[in-house]
């Protein structure tokens, strides 16, 4: 991989995403040679997919190149590549560009969409993990609309036109009441000729009620936004099969040709861990340290980590504090190793969720405050402004806001590169 021979210890992170990025972060320069590793040459904010896939925001608004973040560091290497496989034992990584050996690897690798085994539900329909995944969804968008023009059959019109979404957690919110919006706002625009009293937009979700993690409050409000929108809720009802037309559930069939799938996430970890070390959704079992046991500089953060605590007895939620907070410990931890001190336990602090359900409309559950409506709306937009990586990415991102605030509209309906439903 051409990495250069080094007198200080080799620390392997694997992975950009949230916790990747807070360990190299908060790791002192001089002390340690850092490698990154990631399949992507960014780091994607994920948080704001929704918005590239409803055409509210550019890709390159919510990506940041990895180099550009880390280019005064003399100690830092990037290379873009898999990892495939870990060898604990020989501390040593395998790649798609070749093998690498470690003092300490780091495996911050998140989760990708959890099909449940489903291989039909996995090839039809389209989960929302990356920036490639989510440009899938505003293509085959845009493309049925195109479709949808040309037929004169009412049934396929309206198969063309729908969409369902599946899991009410914020993915599955945040994406019906953008959608509704594109369908009160833009999309009657852009075609004239189509009827969109016609269009339905399901969100379905298996649990008794939307933003399942939420408060009451917040999923009550959140429930009642998203009617507020023409967004038919179904709760209590699971997806059981799909023809690429019709979707059967456990309630009614619906009709659609765009299926999105948020309902669940699942890890997969590279090779190299075996069942003892790895839980359910396949996180790697970790001690408060992100250490897996018996594997001598081996841990793993964020997501992909699974560490029970007293008050989180079930492991973290998989959201990006969790990943954030366990990254900037580790860096800590790591030179307090090297120094030959003892390491620190990791402690979550929570401070809270949100989520957004259109223009004023957002649920906030904060430690010390439950609000819904526009006060929660701009608190939303001002963490997730803050949040991102790069200035002129904010900077992008409240002009676009600003911008659409007032003229209601959403000028990044390109179908760049047509809809391809390939795991990325
Ligand atoms: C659509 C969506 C919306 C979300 N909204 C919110 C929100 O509003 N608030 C919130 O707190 N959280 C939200 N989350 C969750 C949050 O994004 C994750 O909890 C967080 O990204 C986890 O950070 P991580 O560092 O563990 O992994 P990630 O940020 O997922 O990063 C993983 C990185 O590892 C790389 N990678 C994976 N496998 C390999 C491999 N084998 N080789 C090389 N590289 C690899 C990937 O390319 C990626 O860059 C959302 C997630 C999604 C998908």
């Amino acid at each position: 991989m051409n990495i250069p021979d080094s007198s200080f210890p080799r620390i392997v992170v694997v992975g950009g995403g949230f916790g990747g990025l807070q360990i190299i972060k908060n790791l002192p320069k001089g002390k340690f040679q850092i490698v990154l590793i990631d399949k992507h040459n960014y780091h994607a904010f994920q948080p704001l997919l929704y918005q590239v896939a409803t055409a509210g925001l550019e890709p390159d608004s919510i990506a940041y190149p990895l180099r550009k973040i880390f280019k005064s560091r003399s100690d830092f290497f990037f290379r873009l590549a898999e990892v495939k496989s870990i060898n604990a034992e020989e501390k040593s990584i395998h790649t798609s560009l070749g093998d690498l050996d470690y003092d300490h690897l780091v495996l911050a690798t998140g989760t990708v969409t959890n099909f449940f085994g489903n291989d039909t539900l996995a090839k039809l329909s389209m989960g929302m993990k990356s920036v490639p995944e989510a440009l899938n969804i505003r293509s085959l968008l845009l493309e049925n609309f195109e479709a949808a023009l040309l037929t004169d059959d009412l049934k396929e019109r309206e198969s063309l036109m729908n969409v369902v979404i599946v899991g009410a957690g914020p993915t599955g919110v945040e994406l019906a009441g953008a959608i509704a919006e594109l369908r009160s706002h833009v999309l009657p625009m852009d075609y004239p000729d189509l009827d969109f009293r016609r269009m339905s937009i399901h969100l379905v979700e298996g649990m008794d009620k939307v933003l399942p993690p939420m408060s009451d409050q917040s999923s009550l409000k959140a429930h009642k936004f998203l009617e507020s929108l023409g967004v038919q809720v179904w709760l209590n009802t699971r997806v059981e099969d799909y023809d690429g037309k019709t979707i059967t559930t456990s309630g009614k069939p619906m009709l659609t040709q765009t299926l999105i799938w948020a309902a669940g996430v699942h890890c997969i970890p590279p090779e190299g861990l075996s069942g003892k070390d790895l839980v359910r959704g396949n996180r790697v079992k970790v001690n408060r340290f992100n250490q897996v046991p018996g594997k001598d500089g081996l841990y793993v953060i964020g997501d992909a980590a699974y560490m029970e605590t007293k008050n989180f007895p079930k492991g973290h939620p998989q959201v990006a504090q969790p990943a954030i907070q366990q990254g900037k410990l580790l860096a800590k931890n790591l030179v307090r190793e090297t120094n030959g001190q003892i390491m620190r336990e990791f402690e979550y602090k929570d401070l809270g969720s949100m989520a957004t359900i259109g223009r004023t409309r957002a649920v906030a559950d904060l430690p010390k405050l439950k609000t819904q409506g526009a006060f929660a709306w701009v608190i939303w937009m001002f963490v997730h402004l803050m949040a991102l990586v790069g200035f002129r990415n904010r900077v992008v991102v409240f002009f676009n806001w600003t911008y659409n605030f007032f003229n209601y509209n959403r000028d990044i309906r390109l179908i760049i590169r047509p809809f391809k439903n390939q795991p990325q």
